[in-house]
């Protein structure tokens, strides 16, 4: 039997999505990208855009036609918002919360369906369904929904059950590079963002667990490892006298991290300018294995935006912060999240996003033209900026960007740098990687057992986003 995912959205979701496919290939599930070869198809949703939504309800509208001809069970989970949410469980078979994953197998036998490694293991329904019902699930029959799947819908009430979650071992996607989900939800209420509503608020994951996920990657040669969270340099504060700080847990990895003997490179993603602390910046100087790299989105160069946006923090508040990086880790590469148009940004605050732009000279920045996030609140207020405005805007931060790769990837030429070969490059006869820094490189080779690795480049040629080298022997 063989089953097909679909993931949308963010590197959360991915992450998440290798935990899915742990529990669906426990039990015997093959993994197929066929979609009309499947017996059991699950997506994982997005909130962040209108497309996303609209992509998850045509995907769904065609699986529920292929059950003219097949037994097929289908699954939602992942960014839903209560009013999707309504919709989805008339559409889908299964509609849960991630947290909710571990009892995937249950649910799945609450329909009947022989999974493939239960051929010829009882499994009792009733005790599924006790069990299900003493967890805090409900069964919820709604009319809509049986006439499309003719069963009932198993439908867990809110309750968090993240820690179960964190305790599967994901299916890596690569044998090289790993995120590592450190926390779920978030508490920020960025105005421009439904993540509050669709994840929940803010839960940190055990440091334990998390140290000991990053103990068995290194241990498995895993090269670049990201922990991963909404809003990763607060995690522990919403369990003050349990957990470790986020400068703490880094601490400790990068203690481990350098006394183990293995290379690697650990980052973070993505960190609120409102909680960095020159603590954290402290130990990243500190530590080998901490890589030199931090992502920090910032939004907007205006200290009114901000305020709109709810970011609870002022251009000032960033400038410092962008000094104190340049202070503690002064090779370290700079990368940022800008939106532009946001709803009432006037010329004269894109104007104040400019000149941070400018002035800070990013690496690397993710621009995006603003678009109302369906839940989110400043869904309900005017989206007034014009497309032709909006796309002008950001062709003028991208070109501001542009030119600072270009000098800042000018200053790499005839250095040495460790890079972690990611795969081969586009240019034919080249391989392609990632500095410490994350900075694209090519160099010259047809060595594919070299992915995985970290390599010496040196630079021969430069240019906007990306560097040429020759491998060093
Ligand atoms: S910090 Fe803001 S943008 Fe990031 S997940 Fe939380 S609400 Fe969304």
């Amino acid at each position: 039997m063989k089953y097909h995912l679909v993931t949308l959205g963010c590197q959360m979701n991915k992450s998440d999505s290798e935990r899915i496919a742990t529990v669906v290939e426990d039990l015997g599930y093959v993994v197929t990208d066929h979609e009309e070869e499947a017996d059991l198809i699950g997506i994982v949703a997005c909130s962040v855009r209108q497309a996303a939504i609209d992509r998850v309800y045509s995907k769904i509208h065609r699986w529920n036609q292929l059950k003219r001809d097949k037994n097929l069970l289908t699954f939602v989970t992942g960014c839903i918002l209560p009013t999707d949410r309504e919709k989805f469980l008339k559409l889908f078979d299964l509609c849960f919360q991630i947290s909710e994953l571990p009892e995937l197998p249950a649910m799945i036998r609450q329909y009947g369906v022989p999974t493939p490694l239960s051929s010829g293991v009882a499994h009792d329904p009733a005790e599924d369904a006790a069990r299900l019902e003493a967890e805090g699930f409900a069964e919820v029959e709604e009319d809509g929904h049986k006439a499309i799947a003719g069963r009932p819908v198993m439908m867990k009430q809110p309750e968090t059950r993240i820690a179960g979650f964190w305790d599967i071992r994901p299916h890596y996607q690569s044998r090289s590079e790993a995120f590592i989900p450190i926390q779920n939800g978030c508490d920020k209420f960025c105005t421009f963002c439904a993540v509050p509503y669709t994840r929940g608020r803010e839960i940190s994951r055990p440091s334990a667990d998390i140290l000991a996920e990053v103990r068995r990657l290194v241990e498995q040669g895993y090269r670049s490892i990201t922990l991963l969270g909404q809003n990763v340099n607060s995690y522990g504060r919403d369990k003050p006298n349990e957990e470790m700080r986020f400068a703490e847990l880094l601490e400790e990895i990068g203690r481990y991290g350098d006394a183990c003997g293995e290379r690697f490179w650990l980052y973070f993603t993505s960190p609120h300018p409102r909680d960095m602390q020159d603590e954290v910046l402290e130990v990243i100087a500190r530590y080998h294995c901490l890589a030199k790299q931090i992502h920090l989105p910032v939004q907007s160069g205006d200290n009114k935006l901000l305020i709109r946006m709810n970011r609870n923090h002022s251009v000032q508040d960033y400038r410092r912060i962008v000094a104190a990086i340049r202070n503690f880790l002064p090779t370290a590469t700079l990368f940022t999240d800008i939106i532009v148009g946001f709803s009432g940004e006037t010329d004269e605050q894109f104007e104040n996003t400019v000149k941070l732009m400018e002035d800070v000279e990013f690496d690397m920045a993710f621009i995006a033209r603003y678009s109302p996030r369906p839940g989110a609140a400043s869904s309900r207020w005017e989206d007034d900026v014009s497309p032709d405005v909006k796309k002008a805007r950001m062709h003028r931060l991208s070109e501001i960007l542009r030119a600072h790769s270009v000098s800042h990837n000018a200053r790499m030429l005839g250095d040495v740098y460790p890079v972690l070969v990611t795969g081969k490059g586009r240019k034919e006869g080249f391989m392609s990687g990632l500095t410490e820094g994350k900075i694209n490189i090519r160099f010259a080779s047809e060595d594919e057992s070299l992915v995985g690795q970290i390599v010496d480049v040196e630079i021969t040629r430069t240019g906007p986003f990306a560097v040429e080298g020759r491998l060093c022997e």
